[in-house]
């Protein structure tokens, strides 16, 4: 595959400026235009006491290069959209921002959940379509759509036979992750002789069928907006690239597979009030899952589904990364970081102020949603940023292992497995020392600890009734490591049909005779397409550890229709 930085062609540029200028009234007409139904178009609009020149002001000046389908994003989604397009006779191009291949998806795990497939089968799982449905309706808190969520059933098993044939796959034992009825986890076996089953195997895999096809991948190349005909089909794209913004004619479609929006705080907070700009995302500072696609898709009408629903956390102690520092790549794949957060009998919370904040028992370090007990408790934290810190003594440094990371307390470096930050952890002989350290008041940290040494001493904890034993925190040295929540996962985005058409936002006025009609039904954008963790619908309001097989399954269905449209001239 040509991998390319900047475009191959030398074709001359459209700044943005220029085609602004050019469009003249191009943004608040396409709102009307939009927003109006069967109104004239926006071409009319714009020359009814206007310059002749914005005729067509919905298309670029001029089209630096064209070709069947687009497909914007190189993950789990956007790569075997791009595989089954060209399969299916379509040119194909595949850009992305990124400076690098894969997305979010080469610092994933590695499950992929699939539906009653010959794999289950051969490996003696029995799995029924109504099983799976059941099963996902009720993890995912009964908010997924039933046509979406059952298309991802029904091409499960084509699918795992499709990375069987197509992309040599070979599937591991299937296994169970999240409560279900039946396993359904499939993990690809190593790639090649490449010591991991994590989720880079996958995109390497996809990596090697673009290559082998010749598959153009366009790097740093920022989709910024999509060209639409008012009313009508999707037509191109404005990409940014390092030279300067090109538009490019997409004359099949162009599918959307840009990731999530997690690492975009005012999107989060504009869906969900309470978070600040304090988070991080997981694959921070790698990837950045800013949710353009949505911001693009809905700025010509898309709909979105279930936005500030679902917003899923995890985190890191002592580290703001999720994966090490030099990003995993296909030689050298991921690694967690962070100090280990499981054993935490002998830790004290703390927030901003050195006071207790929550019942720490009730703490779970893993993936937490927004109305859990203990995000509630995060949410409540009134400093800013907030701080979240574990705080212990000698002995409750033994009993969570941190003591054997004893180098990352007294020297911490990002640079170094377990990535630890300088200011993310602190080691005294005091406790007033240590809130010096922590930047938090040390009389406070001090009250807090004393207090509740008498509660650990009483065996009774009255402000939160953190259940015992309650082990004191009196013997130096004194431990602390912040923690670092991140935003992790979403199933909420794009609104999309089981045949991953965007659905057309617009066609939501005025439905005739006020009635409802299933998705399949409802009016479509036409020649637009998007796949993968930018859309919503499929799974619920919970991620799951292996929607990577939603997302894939996604793909492969969104690049095979799309190379099927009749291509615009
Ligand atoms: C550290 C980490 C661990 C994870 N662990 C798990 C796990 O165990 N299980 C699980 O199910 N999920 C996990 N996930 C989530 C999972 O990896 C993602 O949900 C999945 O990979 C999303 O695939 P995708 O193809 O939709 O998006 P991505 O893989 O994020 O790909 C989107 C691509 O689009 C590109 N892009 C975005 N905007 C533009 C634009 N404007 N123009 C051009 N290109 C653009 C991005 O650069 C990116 O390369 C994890 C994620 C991270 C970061």
């Amino acid at each position: 595959m040509a991998i390319q930085e900047t475009p191959q062609t030398g074709h001359g540029r459209v700044s943005r400026r220029d085609f602004l200028k050019g469009a003249g009234l191009a943004g608040s007409v396409m709102g009307a235009a939009l927003l109006i139904p069967g109104c004239a178009n926006g071409a009319q609009a714009a020359t009814d006491g206007n310059d002749a020149a914005v005729t067509d002001w919905w298309l670029p000046e001029k089209w630096d290069r064209e070709t069947d389908v687009i497909v914007v994003g190189t993950g789990d989604a956007g790569s075997p959209a791009a595989i089954r397009a060209f399969d299916a006779g379509a040119e194909v191009l595949v850009i992305d921002k990124n400076d690098f291949f894969g997305g979010c998806s080469v610092l994933g795990g590695g499950n992929c959940q699939l539906a009653c497939t010959h794999v289950q089968k051969e490996q003696g799982i029995e799995d029924k379509p109504e099983w799976a449905f059941e099963d996902q309706m009720e993890f995912g808190l009964y908010r997924s759509n039933p046509e979406v969520l059952q298309a991802w059933i029904d091409n499960s098993d084509a699918y795992a036979t499709w990375q069987e044939e197509v992309c040599e796959v070979e599937w591991a034992k299937v296994s169970l992750q999240e409560p279900a009825r039946v396993p359904r986890s499939h993990q690809a076996n190593t790639y090649r002789d490449q010591p991991t089953g994590a989720g880079i195997v996958f995109s390497m895999h996809f990596f090697e069928q673009l290559e082998k096809r010749g598959i153009e991948v366009l790097l740093q190349h920022k989709m910024t907006r999509i060209y639409r005909e008012p009313d009508g089909p999707v037509l191109g794209l404005e990409v940014e690239t390092p030279e300067g913004v090109i538009n490019i004619k997409a004359r099949k479609a162009v599918i959307v597979a840009t990731g999530g929006f997690k690492g975009n705080p005012q999107m989060i907070r504009a869906w969900h009030p309470a978070f600040d700009e304090t988070l991080i995302w997981s694959g921070w500072p790698d990837v950045l899952p800013t949710g353009d696609g949505h911001l693009c898709t809905m700025n010509i009408g898309g709909g979105v589904v279930d936005m500030s629903f679902i917003m899923e956390f995890s985190g890191r102690l002592g580290s703001r990364q999720y994966v090490r520092w030099d990003r995993p790549h296909f030689d050298n794949p991921s690694t967690s970081t962070g100090l280990p957060n499981g054993k935490l009998d002998h830790i004290v919370f703390v927030e901003n102020e050195g006071e207790r904040y929550l019942n720490e028992a009730g703490w779970e370090a893993g993936h937490t949603l927004p109305w859990l007990p203990h995000m509630i408790a995060f949410l409540n934290i009134k400093g800013r940023p907030r701080m979240e810190w574990m705080v212990t003594d000698q002995a409750g440094a033994e009993d969570a292992g941190w003591v054997k990371f004893e180098k990352a307390f007294t020297d911490p470096d990002p640079t170094v497995t377990p990535c630890i930050e300088p200011g993310w952890v602190a080691k005294a002989d005091t406790i007033a020392e240590l809130a010096d350290q922590m930047g938090v008041p040390a009389k406070n940290l001090e009250a807090t600890i004393a207090k509740y040494n008498e509660y650990a001493a009483a065996g009774e904890d009255p402000d939160f009734e953190r259940p015992g034993p309650l082990y004191p925190v009196i013997q130096p040295p004194f431990w602390a490591a912040r923690w670092c929540r991140m935003t992790h996962d979403q199933c909420t985005g794009i609104r999309v049909n089981q045949k991953m058409q965007v659905v057309d936002q617009m066609d939501q006025w005025m439905p005739e005779g006020g009635e409802s009609k299933p998705i399949s039904q409802e009016k479509v954008i036409p020649h637009l397409y998007a796949a993968g963790e930018c859309t919503g619908g499929t799974g619920g309001a919970v991620r799951g550890s292996g929607k990577r097989g939603w997302y894939q399954v996604h793909g492969y269905i969104a690049g095979d229709l799309a190379a099927k449209e009749t291509a615009l001239a």
